[in-house]
């Protein structure tokens, strides 16, 4: 299986933690070059770092992906300094999000739209005429357990990623005939930062609710991304990669946390 990618250019945003983080380090032992983007420029840095201990070039660059001109300023910087960007991904992602009847819906819908669905479109919008130029690129979208059937008491969270599905099936119908393949993963719960957070009965729930029984490692998702990042899928085009060991979505995780 060719997972080779030397001589390409990845961007990953919100990398600097957790299964953005791991995918930067796994794309890199695979040989591509890596742009780190974080909104938050020390952890930015500090995984670029440790990229670059695998033996490639990758540089930390701080932007907020939601803000389009900073995400236009970073793309700029990104290839002035690796080259055209072959590989886009879409991680950067807040887990704020609350049950609608507590009323704040307006706020959180704000929040995750702005991060999940304009933050995937700002990185698209600059890097899609580099990949359309070499008629060539791989744009994976992270979606996430929430598009199965929805998560309870996280709408805002359930509606930005099933939106950055639709993108996905979108842009991968349009894109497809510029060489572009549009795919998403959708992790489950994972060991991050999030996960951490839980109470012991919530983890409980997650878990009688995991046929597996575990939480995946963040290096777990970052093996499906370097799959779609790389020629062995080029074939995948428009598809929703579940990584959540067959985890069957919950409606109360937030009620007792
Ligand atoms: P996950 O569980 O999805 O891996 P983390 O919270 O560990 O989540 O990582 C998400 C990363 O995305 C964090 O490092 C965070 O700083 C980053 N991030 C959040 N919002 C933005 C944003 N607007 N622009 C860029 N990065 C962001």
């Amino acid at each position: 299986m060719d997972c080779d990618l030397t001589d390409k250019t990845a961007l990953i945003s919100g990398s600097g933690r957790g299964m953005g983080r791991a995918s930067a380090e796994e794309l890199a032992r695979n040989g591509a070059d890596v742009v780190v983007n974080d909104v938050d420029e020390a952890v930015a840095e500090e995984t670029a770092a440790d990229v670059r201990d695998l033996g490639v070039d990758a540089i930390g660059v701080p932007a907020d992906v939601s803000d389009g001109a900073e995400v236009a300023a970073m793309v700029e910087t990104a290839v002035d300094e690796l080259g055209p960007i072959d590989i886009l991904v879409n991680n950067a992602g807040v887990g704020d999000s609350g049950p609608f009847l507590d009323g704040e819906y307006d706020e959180t819908f704000e929040l995750n739209l702005d991060v999940h669905l304009h933050g995937a479109l700002n990185c698209t919008r600059e890097v899609v005429d580099g990949m359309v130029e070499q008629q060539y690129g791989k744009i994976i979208n992270f979606t996430s357990i929430h598009t199965k059937n929805g998560v309870g008491m996280s709408p805002a969270y359930d509606v930005a990623k099933y939106s950055l599905l639709g993108l996905t099936k979108s842009l991968a119908l349009e894109l497809g005939r510029e060489g572009i393949r549009v795919n998403a993963v959708a992790p489950g719960w994972a060991n991050t930062r999030l996960t951490e957070g839980f109470s012991d009965a919530v983890t409980e729930q997650i878990l009688d609710n995991n046929p597996l029984g575990r939480f995946a490692e963040p290096e777990e998702v970052a093996d499906a991304v370097a799959f779609l990042a790389a020629p062995a899928s080029d074939y995948i085009n428009g598809h929703e990669l579940r990584v959540d060991g067959g985890q069957v979505p919950i409606d109360s995780w937030r009620l007792d946390s």
